[in-house]
């Protein structure tokens, strides 16, 4: 090693990443835009948003004149605008995913039911943004702008009512219990309609004036399902119903309503024909919401990531605090350090933090694929509109663009020499082969984001309360960790629990050309790997292969019964295959915003200073996240591989002679003098008295001998993992925090 490697490899963290680092690893350090946005959903969340938390403002169900007063700092620091376009109302032109994801974060760094207030209002207009006809983004997303100085317009406040009491919708979004009937069809004039809706759990709903609800056809005269959109005002019963006793977001509104309501057709979201008498809505209710949650569920995704790395420092300052007085005297490691120095809580929290890295790596990555998407999208639709392609022919169009996208995807992964570039560029030049290699992505993205994110992140966000001891279980815990807990678990029930992203996830992860694209990436993280040894990269594509491998065995696996294995009603094998992506997806990301920070950060004043130890320190995070994740995929495609064979009880001694062998042997090049003990295994499981498979391998291990060799090499990748999170920990107890938090508590 040369001695500038040497003083690099030595650098460590010294103080917490700064906004200049995180606009280099997010990508936005050229939207100056975003910036000023983050500082002043910033100065709303540490400011009222945090004021009001630690005065109790959580400890009641109703919406207080306290919690509404939040609404107006949502609309005057530029919260409520963001979502709009400029000729809405709002500043920001063009897609605005990573805008929303960014005001999420902020605001859930202090309080996510703060954050969910001011999402669910661009929840409920989302189905019109999505899907509305010209005139209703005119009436209701832009009548959601804040007043301007001398306007008395009513602003629209909305909430979007999908979910029903039980036993109707909640998971099965199908199973819809409120109607719509025609209430009058005067000859040659617009129908009026009758809708009935109850709600549950509707969020903003304790102030909301305008609903966007579905609504199932009760009625011969109108066909199918559909979105309405409701309006206080409406004749009938607009009863906002009680509020939810919620533990949790207890600054957001969240009730129970009931409508009752005659409104126009033309509330009809996106609009209706009318054929033969019969009133056509021009998209049924789950049209409208698959392309509203595919856009907001990442935003969710990005709360609990903001909490758990909103929680790092406060654990560091309780833990360094915790010896004070009594014996200690400064400059003692017992004054200096308290619980830091031991080892264990050391440890978790380098699992905390580096769980919030990789899923804010994850989901504002995926914030960042839906603005590239959208404008595409668009244009898609104008395309296939221009063609006049509706319905199934439209599918067919597409379905021979992802073939032509799916021969991209090959031709890149050839070696740059072999590669025809002139039909590479003819490809990229079709905007529909794009489209469909990024729309593959978006569709596994999304959910993996909101499923990891949210449902991994409460469980970490456990180990986050647990560090801080009893005060961790109060209300006066230093960065509010307890109530962030409770918070995360309704952030992975909300907008669809883990089980809806698992099923989404088990139909979108085996498209053709989402693996064909997750093949390049094992062969890029190898790259990586080559390029930055001992950041776990080279774990990493050992894990995707794995995962890999197995997905493809099982796509064509049976069980002991002789059934098959990859099938939609076996969520026994087909979920867990989808978490262990998310595992991947997420260490992935990680790894690429590091790697982005490394080469980007010395070109950057900013940052440059303390770039060598942050850069040193994130590799180790990076590592460590990606041994965990290779822990994850071990378990998970072991069980799935081995645990539908049955068990027979002879071979139990020899048969695992055989195990160790094929392992030993796999890990024989990684691990020297690994090829005798192997031979010894062998020699132990041929010479086995009735072992039955003297003459060649075991039954039992009869085609999954490369399955054992990869998963025996992941083991060998671990090397050095252990020594990267020693390494984190130790500068856990360097690096310099505030004085005390910058919110109040
Ligand atoms: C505070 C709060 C705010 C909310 N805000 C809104 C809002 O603004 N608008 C709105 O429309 N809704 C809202 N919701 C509703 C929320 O989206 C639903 O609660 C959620 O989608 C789950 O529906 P459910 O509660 O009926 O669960 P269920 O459908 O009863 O499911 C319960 C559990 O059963 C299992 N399960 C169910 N189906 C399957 C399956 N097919 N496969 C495998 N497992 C399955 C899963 O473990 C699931 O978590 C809100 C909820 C809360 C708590």
């Amino acid at each position: 090693m040369n001695a500038i490697a040497a003083e690099k490899s030595a650098a460590t963290l010294t103080t917490l990443p700064t906004d200049d680092v995180r606009q280099l690893m997010w990508r936005f350090a050229d939207r100056y835009d975003l910036h000023l946005l983050v500082q002043a959903a910033r100065g709303v969340a540490r400011g009222p948003v945090a004021r009001l938390v630690a005065a109790g403002g959580r400890n009641s169900h109703e919406w207080t004149s306290a919690k509404a007063a939040l609404l107006q700092h949502y609309d005057d620091s530029g919260i409520t605008a963001a979502s709009l376009d400029p000729e809405e109302g709002g500043f920001i032109a063009g897609p605005k995913n990573l805008a929303l994801a960014l005001i999420a974060f902020e605001l859930a760094w202090v309080d996510a039911g703060a954050a969910t207030g001011s999402l669910a209002g661009n929840l409920g207009l989302a189905p019109i943004h999505e899907c509305g006809t010209p005139a209703q983004r005119e009436k209701y997303v832009a009548g959601a702008a804040p007043l301007k100085p001398g306007e008395t317009r009513r602003q629209v406040r909305a909430a979007f009512a999908l979910t029903e009491p039980i036993p109707f919708v909640g998971v099965e979004t199908g199973m819809l219990a409120g109607t719509v009937r025609v209430a009058a069809w005067p000859e040659g004039a617009e129908p009026t309609l009758q809708v009935d809706k109850r709600g549950r759990f509707i969020t903003n709903m304790g102030f909301a004036n305008v609903v966007t609800a579905a609504v199932d056809s009760d009625d011969p005269r109108i066909k199918g399902s559909c979105m309405v959109i409701l309006e206080e005002g409406d004749p009938g019963i607009w009863d906002r119903g009680t509020p939810t006793k919620k533990l949790v977001h207890q600054l957001s509104s969240t009730n129970d309503p009931i409508f009752n309501l005659t409104v126009p057709a033309h509330r009809i979201v996106g609009g209706y024909t009318v054929k033969d008498g019969v009133i056509i809505p021009n998209f049924s209710h789950g049209e409208v919401i698959e392309s509203v949650f595919r856009r907001t569920r990442v935003t969710v995704g990005l709360m609990t990531a903001a909490k758990l790395l909103s929680a790092v420092e406060p654990v560091i300052l309780y833990q360094r605090r915790r010896f004070r007085g009594g014996e200690g005297a400064p400059g003692t490691p017992r004054f200096e350090l308290g619980i830091q120095q031991k080892e264990d809580a050391l440890h978790r929290l380098v699992d905390i933090w580096a769980t919030g890295e990789a899923s804010a790596s994850l989901g504002f990555y995926a914030a960042r694929l839906f603005d590239q998407l959208d404008p595409m999208e668009k244009e898609k639709n104008q395309w296939l509109a221009d063609q006049h392609l509706t319905g199934r022919a439209a599918v067919k169009e597409m379905a021979k663009k992802q073939a032509k996208a799916m021969e991209l995807v090959k031709l890149n992964s050839l070696p740059v020499g072999e590669r025809e570039l002139s039909d590479v560029a003819e490809l990229e030049s079709d905007l529909l082969v794009r489209y469909a290699l990024l729309d593959s992505l978006a569709n596994v993205f999304c959910p993996a984001c909101k499923l990891w994110n949210t449902g991994h992140g409460a469980n970490m966000m456990r180990e986050a309360v647990s560090l801080m001891g009893g005060y961790g279980i109060t209300e006066e815990c230093p960065g509010f960790l307890g109530q962030k807990w409770m918070d995360a678990q309704l952030e992975a029930t909300y907008e669809g629990p883990e089980a809806v992203q698992r099923l989404q996830l088990s139909i979108t992860m085996t498209n053709e050309l989402f693996l064909a694209q997750f093949r390049q990436w094992i062969t890029e993280m190898r790259l990586l790997a080559a390029q930055r040894p001992g950041t776990g990269a080279c774990t990493l594509a050992s894990a995707m292969n794995l995962w890999l491998w197995t997905l493809t065995h099982v796509m064509h696996a049976t069980d002991a019964d002789g059934a098959k294995l990859f099938h939609k009603t076996r969520q026994g094998v087909t979920f867990p295959l989808a978490d262990a992506l998310c595992w991947l997806l997420a260490a992935r990301q990680f790894l690429l915003d590091v790697a982005e920070l490394e080469e980007q950060g010395p070109r950057h004043p900013a940052v440059a200073e303390g770039l060598d130890g942050l850069v040193s320190f994130f590799n180790d995070l990076a590592h460590v996240q990606s041994a965990r994740t290779a822990g994850e995929i071990s378990r998970i495609t072991s069980e799935l591989v081995f645990g539908y064979n049955r068990h027979p009880a002879w071979d139990e001694t020899s048969c695992h002679a055989c195990y160790r062998a094929a392992e030993l042997s796999a890990l024989e090049g990684l691990i020297p003098g690994m090829q005798d003990s192997a031979r010894a295994f062998s020699d132990v499981a041929e010479d086995g008295e009735d072992h039955p498979h003297k003459a060649g391998p075991c039954v039992k291990f009869q085609g999954l001998e490369d399955f054992i060799h990869l998963r025996a090499k992941l083991d060998g990748c671990l090397t050095g993992c252990r020594l990267a999170k020693d390494r984190a920990a130790d500068a856990l107890t360097k690096v310099m925090t505030r004085e005390a938090l910058d919110y109040p508590q």
